[in-house]
């Protein structure tokens, strides 16, 4: 075992998408350490005697399992890929965390947007009951917004679509497909182009509103652009870029 490292156990893996897989591991025991609905694990691991960190956020629904539950998406060629997607069933994995602060915060906020590209949905997953709390009890308005090329990218949308439904004049969900044709047939939840047009289509209000944003770099910062120019400051937009450490 490394240093600061806990021992889980892989002991279900299923593609969510033809590009992403959904790992669940369990410690030994008492499953999950603590954790806060947003946070990521850091997995470590060793590939030609080099040994690497590669970070996943937590997509297990807070209090629906014991188990640990993160999507991977997979980079040709990528180290922590190739580790990840030869796991099988069985298969002890080195863990160290849960960390990171895109998580929700006590305050008087009137609307959330939780932005997404790709698997930087996971962590809103977690945070669905959480919400629906933060709803109930102070009538906050949610949109929850995912960005993938194609409607075969989607992760997790019976999740989001069970929840919206739940919660009609609060939540919402909405996925930016920027290449599928959307010419023939058309969800109401579905969009054609990136996520960052929502932020007009909703009236984003710097007065009003926060922003999580989470995946994709290139997304995080034209959407940090497009926030501060509506007024935004960068205490209102929280990030978390999906980036390799070295
Ligand atoms: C806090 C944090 C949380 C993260 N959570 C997740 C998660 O829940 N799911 C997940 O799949 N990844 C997540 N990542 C990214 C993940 O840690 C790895 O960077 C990713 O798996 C690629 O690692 P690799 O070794 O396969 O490829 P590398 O060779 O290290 O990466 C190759 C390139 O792929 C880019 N890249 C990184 N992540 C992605 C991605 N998801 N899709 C497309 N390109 C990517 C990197 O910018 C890099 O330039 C997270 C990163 C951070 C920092």
């Amino acid at each position: 075992m490394l240093k600061n490292t806990k021992t889980y156990t892989v002991t279900n893996s299923l593609f969510l998408t033809p590009k992403v897989k959904q790992l669940t591991l369990t410690k030994t025991d008492n499953g999950l350490p603590a954790y806060l609905p947003g946070q990521f694990i850091t997995i470590h691991f060793t590939r030609a005697e080099k040994t690497y960190r590669r970070s996943y956020s937590i997509a297990s629904i807070e209090g629906q399992t014991l188990n640990l539950d993160f999507a991977a998406s997979y980079v040709d060629h990528g180290p922590g890929s190739e580790y990840l997607f030869a796991l099988q069933s069985g298969d002890s994995v080195e863990v160290s965390g849960p960390f990171g602060r895109l998580v929700l915060k006590e305050e008087p906020v009137k609307r959330l947007f939780l932005i997404a590209t790709g698997t930087g949905i996971t962590p809103y997953r977690a945070m669905l009951p959480a919400l629906t709390a933060k709803i109930e009890a102070t009538g906050l308005r949610v949109h929850i917004v995912q960005g993938v090329q194609y409607r075969h990218d989607v992760l997790y949308a019976a999740d989001f679509l069970a929840w919206a439904k739940a919660n009609p004049d609060y939540a919402d969900y909405r996925s930016y497909l920027s290449r599928e044709d959307l010419t023939l047939q058309q969800a109401p939840y579905e969009h054609r182009g990136y996520v960052q047009q929502c932020f007009d289509e909703f009236k984003a209000t710097a007065s009003t509103d926060v922003v999580y944003l989470c995946g994709n770099p290139l997304m995080i910062d034209a959407s940090f652009a497009a926030l501060q120019a509506k007024g935004f400051a960068s205490s209102q937009i929280r990030r978390e870029k999906y980036i390799s450490s070295k």
